[in-house]
């Protein structure tokens, strides 16, 4: 039977230090600021929103939302942008994803500072990951890095299998995964038999978005799961493992709600602190 790993209570711990961090800046006159850009209406884009902002005054940092219509034009929104990347007293932007079509995304995170860049998603970034530099980390995937070491799972010498390639969490958390020299497996949906590789995982790590993609009779004995995959089923949210099933086998879990979930938004924390320091 698996042990559960508790990513709420393992934030609520993270997040006292940084709270702490919040302070210390404070007393040297900095105020660390988040700015989150939020364009349309879209209720879960709300409702993560509130979440972030929640938790940024929780510790201390202070956080503004802009609000932009759902019709807001690219050049309007870069200008937004560009008029916070000049303002001394931001020190992390978010631009909620995703954004409506008639705006390129990817034009919008490359408008974004890099030293504001408090998702990580900027592609210097990126690159700076990709060969161990120091840089602002994507927050699910540092999250999940995060958790891992929390429980004293060892990482080096043991085969990760992601399934997900998502540019947000299955690429970057296996770049991570690599750069801690874990040999890494990556499936996709292109992937043929997908059980003989999840099969293979000492470290097996779900992002793709489908509920229950993963059942007890995929992954081998001992196998520690995180499972990122968010679907709401019947008005209750479940992950993209069969929870009740894999728990058997598995030797560590995270459950969804209240695994993966928790960290992401510390590491946005996270990140922010460290933008202000
Ligand atoms: P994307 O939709 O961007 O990527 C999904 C990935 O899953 C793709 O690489 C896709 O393959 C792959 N895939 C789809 N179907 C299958 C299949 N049947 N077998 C194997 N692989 C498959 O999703 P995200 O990465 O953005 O998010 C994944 C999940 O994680 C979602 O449920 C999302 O809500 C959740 N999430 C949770 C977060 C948290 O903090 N807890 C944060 C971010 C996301 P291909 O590339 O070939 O299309």
């Amino acid at each position: 039977m698996a042990e559960v790993i508790n990513g709420k209570e393992i934030a609520r711990s993270y997040r006292m230090k940084l709270k702490e961090q919040a302070e210390r800046l404070k007393e040297q006159g900095i105020l660390p600021k988040l700015t989150v850009i939020l364009v349309g209406e879209d209720p879960a884009s709300q409702s993560y929103v509130r979440g972030k902002e929640k938790a940024a005054k929780e510790i201390g940092i202070e956080s503004e939302l802009i609000l932009m219509p759902n019709e807001t034009s690219e050049e309007e929104l870069l200008r937004t942008i560009n008029r916070l990347n000049a303002d001394a007293s931001v020190h992390g932007i978010l631009v909620q994803l995703p954004l409506p079509g008639q705006i390129d995304e990817k034009k919008v995170i490359f408008a974004i500072s890099p030293a504001k860049d408090v998702d990580g998603f900027h592609p210097e970034s990126i690159g700076k990951m990709m060969i161990g530099e120091k840089t602002f980390l994507p927050c699910t995937p540092n999250g999940i890095m995060h958790l891992i070491k929390e429980m004293g799972v060892s990482i080096s010498g043991s085969h990760v299998v992601i399934v997900g390639r998502s540019q947000i969490v299955g690429k970057p958390v296996g770049m991570m995964f690599l750069n801690e020299s874990a040999t890494v497996t990556y499936c996709h949906s292109k992937t043929s038999d997908l059980a003989f590789f999840t099969r293979q995982a000492d470290i097996l790590v779900v992002a793709v978005g489908v509920p229950n993609l993963i059942t007890a009779d995929m992954v081998k004995e001992g196998v520690v799961v995180i499972d990122v995959g968010v679907n709401r089923v019947d008005g209750k949210l479940i992950g993209d493992v069969d929870f009740e099933g894999v728990k058997d086998v598995a030797s560590m879990i995270t459950p969804v709600p209240g695994g993966v979930g928790p960290m992401t938004i510390t590491m946005l924390l996270h990140n922010t602190i460290e933008a202000a320091q």
